[in-house]
């Protein structure tokens, strides 16, 4: 009776598995890529190193498999209206990302909704990158959702001396617990560390305070958050000013781990702290 079962079970299986000599089916567009869309209007001060930033974004995007990434320095994709002539609105992203863009932009009240239900309600993701922090001084909800706005570079561009303050946040991960950066350091207002996760901070006991520019007697200049605006997760850092910033694998790893993690992807605090 044995001999006569095993032959039975061993077709079974035989029928389960993959046969060899079929072709497998075509390869499709994997679903697991993200879209963000990458937004560089200027209305003020334009910065050189705009081009190198969103090259470098969305390379980061390709070479990883993690996204693809929209390139504009237009605002006409910013609403959840339908738009012709194969646009994308909002509906089709998973994450905004503002490089230096600067003054007011080019947003009617419609589209300013839109966004931050993007963000507050639908709980997708803003990157903020330098200059995204100088721009749009007349929209309250904007400095609410981005952390606050920009108020001088007081030491211009100078050899920063930054303290790591969250070692766990996948984004500032890489970088020691303090390290010297080339870069212009924006002075923030409206802004308190109650709000955010502060990530990276100037060392206050290494700054010149004979400055005239130098508004906050607090001495509190961050350098990189996080946050939650609603359901949505906002990271900011005035890191990226420079051209060479775009070619230091320290910056670029900060804003592709910042980018995975306001879509969702990684895990980090948005828990504020008292300064160190
Ligand atoms: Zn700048």
């Amino acid at each position: 009776m044995l001999s006569l079962a095993i032959p039975t079970v061993f077709a079974l299986a035989q029928d389960a598995g993959v046969d060899p000599s079929v072709a497998p089916p075509p390869r499709v567009k994997q679903s697991h890529v993200k879209h963000i869309l990458v937004i560089s209007q200027t209305k003020g001060f334009e910065h050189d190193s705009i081009t190198g930033a969103m090259v470098a974004l969305y390379n980061m995007g390709r070479e990883s498999g993690l996204w693809d990434a929209t390139l504009r320095t237009d605002t006409e994709l910013i609403t959840k209206k339908a738009l012709e002539r194969n646009a994308k609105n909002l509906d089709y992203f998973d994450a905004l990302v503002f490089v230096s863009t600067t003054g007011e932009l080019d947003l009617d009240d419609g589209q300013k909704k839109d966004m931050l239900s993007f963000i507050k309600d639908e709980g997708k993701g803003f990157v903020g990158v330098h200059a995204a922090l100088d721009t749009n001084y007349k929209w309250p909800e904007y400095g609410e959702m981005i952390g606050g706005w920009f108020d001088q570079h007081p030491w211009s561009t100078f050899n920063a001396p930054i303290i790591n303050e969250d070692p766990t946040f996948p984004a500032v991960r890489h970088f020691p617990k303090a390290f010297v950066k080339w870069d212009e350091i924006y002075q923030p207002k409206e802004w308190s560390r109650d709000k955010v996760n502060v990530l990276l901070s100037l060392d206050p006991t290494k700054l010149n305070y004979n400055n005239p520019r130098v508004h906050r007697t607090d001495h509190d200049f961050a350098v990189a958050w996080s946050k939650m605006y609603g359901k949505g997760r906002v990271f900011y850092s005035t890191l990226g000013h420079t051209e060479e910033s775009w070619n230091d694998p320290d910056i670029r790893k900060m804003y592709f781990e910042a980018i995975k993690w306001v879509l969702g992807l990684t895990d980090g605090s948005t828990a504020s702290h008292a300064k160190p």
